[in-house]
């Protein structure tokens, strides 16, 4: 994958062919190597490609079914593409089910550069919750999360150490255009320790055997960091042994834990309860 087939400047383009290269190369960002060769990746539907521009994200490549042409939207963000230096391609419906995998693909797709915040730039404030995940490895987990972060008003995800791709087309799917709004930083252990340590915010861990009922911690003194396990091995004492708390959350039944994404919905709800109004 090269940015000599995606994000050639600015053109429109009938494409009938699954073998036509450019395709080829839209399809190949299925993989996470090739995503990471060109950096970019690809995003569904066409309120979210609506959203992902109003929120200045370089789109490189615009595919429309040909059955959408003349669509207000379509034509307008076909416009907004060709503007920003993209390609647009006209496909039969075909090919974009081929492209999205899906029997009944969404009638636009498009593909955007990969956007990571830089952990140095993360400086939480009061009022301000994060989200750090350590070696998440569920893409739906993953996009569940960032979609729920955006909705709790969390100010960004760190994923710590060996995660899934959050550019995945599984992810992206799952986080329903909230990965276009909540920025996503990456560190291993030793690095998001040391940027921790220089921040008046608490780390609140979440832990099976934490000591602390989450509902009792104050979240209103300081911004908080909730720091969630990996789906199988849970927190590492390196990073457990590190936090102002430990939190867990009551059960009852026979289940052992709760599922990764489900917990960290249940503590950013609670951290974030006296921000949240109806
Ligand atoms: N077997 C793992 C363990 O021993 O921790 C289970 C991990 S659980 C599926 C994934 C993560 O969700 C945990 O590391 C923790 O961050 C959070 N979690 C799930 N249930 C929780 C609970 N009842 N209290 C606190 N955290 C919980």
């Amino acid at each position: 994958m090269t940015q000599s087939t995606i994000g050639r400047v600015g053109q429109v383009k009938e494409i009938t062919s699954l073998s036509n290269p450019v395709i080829k190369d839209i399809r190949a960002l299925g993989q996470k190597k090739n995503r990471d060769r060109s950096s970019s990746f690809m995003a569904e539907g066409l309120k979210l490609i609506i959203d992902a521009l109003d929120q200045g994200w370089r789109i490189q490549t615009l595919v429309y079914a040909k059955d959408a042409k003349g669509s207000a939207n379509v034509d307008s963000v076909a416009a907004r593409t060709v503007a920003a230096g993209g390609l647009v391609l006209e496909v039969p419906q075909k090919v974009l089910g081929a492209i999205t995998r899906r029997d009944n693909p969404q009638m636009v797709c498009g593909v955007f550069e990969q956007r990571y915040a830089a952990l140095k730039d993360l400086h939480p404030k009061a009022g301000e919750t994060y989200v750090a995940l350590d070696r998440v490895r569920d893409p739906g987990n993953l996009g569940t999360i960032i979609r729920t972060a955006d909705a709790a008003g969390a100010s960004g995800v760190i994923l710590i150490g060996d995660s899934t791709d959050p550019f995945s087309l599984e992810t992206i799917r799952a986080t329903m255009g909230s990965i276009f709004a909540v920025p996503v930083a990456r560190s291993d252990i030793a690095g998001f320790l040391k940027w921790r340590d220089g921040k008046d915010a608490l780390l609140v861990g979440t832990h099976l055997e934490g000591a602390v009922d989450y509902r009792m911690i104050d979240y209103t003194a300081s911004p908080a960091i909730l720091l969630m396990g990996n789906e199988q091995a849970g927190l590492p004492p390196a990073l457990a042994e590190r936090c102002d708390r430990l939190a867990r959350i009551p059960q009852s039944g026979r289940a052992d834990s709760l599922n990764l994404a489900v917990a960290t919905a249940v503590m950013l709800f609670e951290a974030r309860r006296h921000l949240l109004e109806v």
